[in-house]
């Protein structure tokens, strides 16, 4: 079985469809949780599941570094090491090399670097990145590119971009024929629309079985991002999946599948569950306040998820001022399945024609807040 895409409907330029792999379905929008270290913290793989997600990432520059990607393709590939059977997405490493590492040095060849766990030297070359995401058996690729931080002066992010271009093209050349795994470009471009333009034209050229938008969500602002994506997305191919990479909060993640995005990633719902943040219809709520300590009402009485149905406020606040584990597994199960309905809220509208509906319905609960305190 291949790797293909197919839209099933339209609504403005937002979509909805159905990427297939070898390793299931994947419902698009789609969201993706974060397994960096070969696990979304304080989740177990099958409760992942259970909040509807169809796909995780994983993280290169991590999991090379520690327990290594020779090591996890000897014990069987990573969907085995972790126990998740459904598709993984891998990035490239690239982007935590330069947000993580220290020494990085940057040539045409690629970038070494000393590890942040324990200063060992590494190299990751656009030829060692595919063998890295070859060796974890991820079943979407990504291409090793460049991405500076914004903001940037012109030159700096053409440059950048031109480079990227050259390692798509390498990345391209040593993916390989690989039946039912799939290799994505990356777009760069900073907020120059010319740029992005000679970009997605370039990647078009090379060819690919999917697109990511790169170089945002690295510091411009919502707006600013929004302006990109009224363009961005557009310049890429109609019948292949956009990906929005490390976005983000709710309405970011709705303004950007009213663009055109089809899949993103973002560590915010497990980590800030893991630190007493919830995300609601409401918008967010701060289990650490004093105001939930007397309240036995859930979280949000219409969420299904374990920590709604079966918890009060005053515990959840409990727990997190006691730095119980069970705080982050609750409030990251909680967090993670508000995203998944998010998502699944939008697939419907979309199929319904109703996403300026659901946007507004969607703004106007945030609007309204959290629910009175007692
Ligand atoms: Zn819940």
């Amino acid at each position: 079985m291949s790797f293909s895409f197919s839209l099933n409907a339209t609504d403005g330029a937002a979509r909805t469809g159905v990427i297939s792999t070898p390793r299931g379905e994947i419902r698009t929008p789609a969201f993706m949780p974060v397994g960096t270290a070969a696990t979304v913290k304080a989740m177990m793989p099958e409760s992942v599941r259970q909040t509807g997600a169809d796909i995780l990432l994983g993280n290169t520059y991590h999991l090379m570094l520690r327990p290594s990607a020779e090591r996890i393709d000897r014990l069987g590939g990573l969907h085995k090491f972790m126990n998740w059977e459904r598709p993984i997405l891998t990035d490239s490493g690239g982007f935590q090399v330069m947000s993580l590492a220290s020494l990085r040095k940057l040539t045409e060849k690629g970038v070494t670097f000393k590890s942040h766990i324990d200063g060992s030297k590494h190299e990751i070359t656009p030829e060692r990145s595919m063998e890295i995401q070859k060796l974890l058996g991820s079943d979407i690729v990504m291409a090793f590119d460049e991405c500076p931080a914004l903001p940037a002066d012109r030159e700096r992010i053409a440059e950048s971009m031109r480079l990227s271009m050259r390692w798509a093209q390498r990345s391209r050349d040593a993916f390989g024929d690989r039946p039912g795994h799939a290799l994505f470009g990356i777009q760069q471009g900073g907020l120059e629309r010319d740029l992005r333009e000679e970009s997605a034209e370039k990647l078009r050229e090379i060819g690919f079985e999917g697109y990511a938008v790169g170089g945002l969500a690295v510091g411009e602002g919502q707006e600013a991002m929004f302006g990109c994506l009224d363009y961005a997305p557009g310049q890429l191919p109609q019948d292949k999946p956009r990906y929005l990479m490390g976005v983000g909060k709710p309405d970011d993640i709705v303004g950007a599948v009213k663009r055109g995005i089809d899949m993103m990633d973002c560590v915010l719902p497990s980590r800030s569950g893991r630190t007493g943040q919830a995300w609601t219809r409401r918008g967010q709520v701060n289990l650490r306040n004093a105001r939930h300590a007397d309240d036995p009402r859930p979280l949000d009485e219409a969420c299904s998820c374990p920590a709604c149905a079966r918890y009060s406020r005053a515990y959840l606040h409990h727990v997190v001022r006691s730095q119980e584990m069970i705080a982050g597994m609750l409030l990251t199960w909680h967090n993670l399945h508000y995203y998944q309905e998010l998502m699944g809220g939008m697939r419907a509208a979309i199929a319904a024609q109703d996403f300026a509906g659901f946007e507004a319905r969607f703004h106007a609960q945030r609007a309204e807040g959290d629910i009175e305190r007692l």
